[in-house]
């Protein structure tokens, strides 16, 4: 049975990052007819806030995410008490009285001869009594998982064989000076507890990962495989930064006009050697879902290629579908015929607004030719309309006229909507209706 977790820490909103990190974690799940868990790491109560939990949970439910269970680290504090208490007490954490100061010379100095900046290590023989005279001082400690200076390796079900040693990794912090366990520790325990199977997360902790393997060893607990992606950059060559919120999820879809199944079909996709083409039905994601198809290099997000997926969504989305967002886009009133002649010539659902006003709101026409329109106008048919009534009527203004072609056909446009571009002229007429079609070939502003 496969337990796939998502993991956000509510610090912020979603980004397009993290989101790519949801959907592949959930697809997997899915796929794998397993248990997909949102955990919210929450530990860091002064970054942590409820208003973000709230805006993820409501972001990955517009992303079509669904989740068999909520854990908050927040409410789990106690159980890692317990773990922590047992690793102390083996030796497996040790205190550390250094300073971030003190730290960070150390990392100076190190990085200055040119050598990795890792940890020496020092608090690890300090004696009781030293450590006695800094608690005198007035220090706390903060405390260090001993990492063993063996090798660790695994197959990443993304990057394939990998492998560290112990030796050439920092021992990380895993309790702050205040007694607070971090993400390291929580995270592992929180794994072990909930029986998770498959870990799916960013590349950016890849080296995490080798810390956490000898966590899970120090507590006799299976190993889950790992799959870390490669990390997203923007097509302008920028990493796409949580605060920056450029990217955030919640502008895509209120600034953007980006639909859930625009930015799924491309965020499933893009790093894959598959083609990113819009794909509106979930279930037909979790179906090609393979880790195989992922590669191990930065993969690019474009927010053009996004907006084309979008439009290619858009030109196939059923009424019912559309229907919601016409609402949103403050289109109560619009109904299947109107969509049917929109939505072709719009790429988001809220650009619908503009063909509205042009067919039931007041335009100025432009006349070119009077002469023309006006004999146009009278031969305009009775209603009822149909969808056959456009191809009546210009059969007959070109029998009167002579016209056709472009001729025949810009003029109408023009003075129908204004414009030189846009839907079938045979759905919009029916739309437009004769009262309102009569006032703009005569001019007016209808
Ligand atoms: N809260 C961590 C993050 O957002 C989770 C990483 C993980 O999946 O373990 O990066």
């Amino acid at each position: 049975m496969t337990v796939v977790r998502f993991a956000p820490s509510p610090t912020g909103r979603l980004h397009v990052g993290n989101a790519r990190t949801a959907l592949v974690t959930w697809l997997h799940g899915r796929k794998r007819a397993g248990t997909c868990i949102l955990r919210f790491d929450d530990t860091d109560t002064n970054r942590s806030s409820e208003a973000y939990v709230d805006a993820i949970r409501d972001d990955l439910a517009w992303l079509g995410l669904d989740w068999d269970q909520e854990q908050r680290q927040s409410a789990r504090v106690d159980r890692y008490a317990d773990t922590i208490e047992r690793l102390k007490s083996s030796g497996r954490i040790y205190p550390c009285y250094e300073s971030e100061e003190e730290l960070a010379l150390k990392r100076a100095s190190l990085l200055s001869r040119g050598l990795p900046p890792l940890y020496d290590r020092a608090a690890l023989s300090l004696s009781a009594s030293e450590r006695q005279a800094f608690e005198a001082e007035g220090r706390s400690p903060h405390w260090r998982f001993r990492l063993e200076p063996t090798p660790i390796a695994w197959t990443d079900l993304v990057r394939g064989p990998i492998s560290f040693s112990g030796a050439d990794l920092s021992d990380p912090v895993v309790i702050r000076e205040d007694g607070s366990p971090l993400y390291h520790i929580c995270s592992v325990i929180d794994d072990i507890d909930m029986g998770v199977t498959d870990v799916v997360r960013g590349e950016d902790h890849v080296s995490n990962t080798a810390t956490h393997i000898q966590m899970f060893e120090a507590l006799d607990a299976p190993i889950p495989r790992f799959a870390h992606l490669a990390l997203l950059s923007a097509a302008d060559g920028q990493g796409l930064s949580k605060r920056g919120g450029s990217m955030s999820l919640g502008d895509l879809r209120d600034d953007e006009g980006i639909e859930p199944a625009a930015l799924r079909s491309l965020l499933a996709r893009i790093g894959t050697s598959d083609p990113v083409e819009p794909v509106e039905d979930i279930d037909a994601l979790v179906a090609t879902f393979d880790f195989a198809r992922f590669g191990r290099a930065t993969a690019r997000f474009d927010i053009a290629e996004l907006l084309r997926i979008n439009a290619r969504i858009v030109h196939g989305m059923s009424f019912e579908r559309a229907r919601d967002g016409l609402i949103a886009a403050g289109l109560p009133e619009a109904d299947e015929a109107f969509w049917a002649a929109v939505r072709p010539n719009i790429s988001r659902i809220k650009e619908a607004g503009e063909w509205w006003a042009i067919a039931k709101e007041p335009i100025e026409p432009v006349i070119e030719d009077e002469e023309f329109a006006h004999a146009a106008a009278e031969l305009l048919p009775p209603e009822p309309w149909t969808a056959q009534t456009w191809a009546q009527w210009t059969g007959a203004i070109k029998e009167a006229t002579g016209r056709k072609g472009k001729s025949l056909f810009m003029p109408l446009r023009m003075a129908l909507t204004g414009r030189q571009h846009g839907p079938e002229l045979a759905e919009l007429l029916v739309l437009i209706g004769r009262d309102r079609t009569l006032d703009r070939l005569s001019g007016r502003r209808a």
